[in-house]
C-alpha cells in the first residue's frame, strides 16, 4: 500500500498539523483549511509504466 506519509505536510503553508482524508485520497490542512490531492497519481502511474515496459 502506498501509504502517502511523506506527503502529510500542506504545500500552502507548509504546516504538518495535516490529516489524510482516506476516502477522498486526498490532505487536509489544519491550519489553512486547505484540501490539497495526496499523490498525483497520473505521474505515479506513468512512471510505472515507463518503468515497466
Ligand atoms: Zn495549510
Amino acid at each position: 500500500m502506498a501509504t502517502p506519509s511523506k506527503l502529510r505536510q500542506c504545500p500552502e503553508c507548509g504546516s504538518d498539523n495535516v490529516k489524510y482524508l482516506e476516502k477522498e485520497d486526498k490532505l487536509y490542512c489544519n491550519d489553512c483549511g486547505e484540501i490539497f490531492a495526496a499523490l498525483t497519481p497520473k505521474k505515479e502511474k506513468k512512471f510505472e509504466k515507463v518503468s515497466r515496459s
